[in-house]
């Protein structure tokens, strides 16, 4: 994203809208400056403030002489009054920022608009994690910290020492320059992104060393990481992940239980099988 200087009248309003900080007021060109280092190009700033495309010169004008006469007023916040926040062509490997930062932009690798798949929210259609198996979702970056690709390879590459399986359809998974080690294409390692998802599996006995492995890896990242861990119920709706987190001193909390709806009925099975 960039602002253009001849448009801009330094009200500021675009400020309080980076969710990363990235814009400024430069106080000797008194214009906002976007820090294209830190801008993650999330289009939050494009696309979620109206433009009134007013004249600059005459918006200037009014400021200044406000500005004299000690004219007090609430700005619309929201508002660019001359429309001077302007999107620039992305190419490779900028490109990757906006598909992990703008959420109305499908990422061309799933499709789908976000930064991870249906995850196993869906694992009664999708059977990706069997019964003895613990699905696992490392988010990085939320709310509004950001990551770099960089930080994310420490955590895949260590992981990926401990025999466990990227889940093939993940963004980050499509983007790694060998999913057995983890490791991330190197032309993309400096990108920041406002947020990622790494998916993988392993056995469910594996889940407790995998928790303390991401916790040591945590530690030495300057961003925010959120685990999240799913295993498959037993008919009578509970499951070993829970006893063996416990075991090994880990607070549970069950945070959500789906109840496999999408899952076709015996009765729907059974009519198929009849009419086949
Ligand atoms: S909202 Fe528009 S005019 Fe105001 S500082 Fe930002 S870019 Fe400049
Ligand atoms: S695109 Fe997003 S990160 Fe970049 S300047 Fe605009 S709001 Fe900030």
């Amino acid at each position: 994203m960039t602002i253009d200087p001849k448009k801009c009248v330094a009200c500021g309003n675009c400020v309080a809208v980076c969710p990363m900080g990235a814009i400024h007021i430069d106080p000797n060109t008194k214009r906002a400056t976007v820090n294209q280092d830190e801008c993650v190009e999330c289009y939050t700033c494009f696309r979620g403030m109206s433009a009134e495309h007013l004249n600059p010169t005459m918006v200037r004008t009014i400021r200044k002489i406000g500005s004299w006469l000690r004219w007090r007023f609430d700005p619309e916040p929201d508002v660019c009054p001359t429309a001077a926040i302007t999107e620039q062509e992305l190419v490779w490997p900028r490109v990757v920022r906006r598909a992990f930062s703008d959420p109305v932009v499908p990422h061309e690798s799933t499709g789908v608009h976000g930064r991870g798949t249906e995850e196993v929210k869906t694992n009664d259609v999708t059977n990706r994690v069997g019964p003895d198996e613990a699905g696992f979702t490392v988010e990085f970056g939320r709310p509004t910290i950001g990551v770099r690709f960089w930080q994310i390879q420490e955590m895949t590459t260590a992981l990926a020492r401990m025999g466990i399986e990227f889940e093939k359809r993940n963004p980050v998974t499509s983007l790694m320059a060998d999913a057995r080690t983890g490791e991330i294409r190197t032309d993309i390692l400096n990108e920041k992104i406002l947020s990622a998802i790494v998916e993988f599996k392993t056995a469910l006995t594996n889940a407790p060393a995998i928790l303390r492995r991401i916790r040591e890896v945590a530690k030495t990242l300057d961003t925010v990481v959120a685990v999240g861990v799913a295993a498959r119920c037993d008919e009578e709706g509970e499951n070993r992940l829970e006893e063996t987190l416990i075991n090994e001193g880990f607070f549970f909390n069950r945070g959500k239980t789906n109840l496999g709806l999408g899952r076709a009925s015996l009765e729907i099975v059974q009519a198929r099988a009849t009419v086949g």
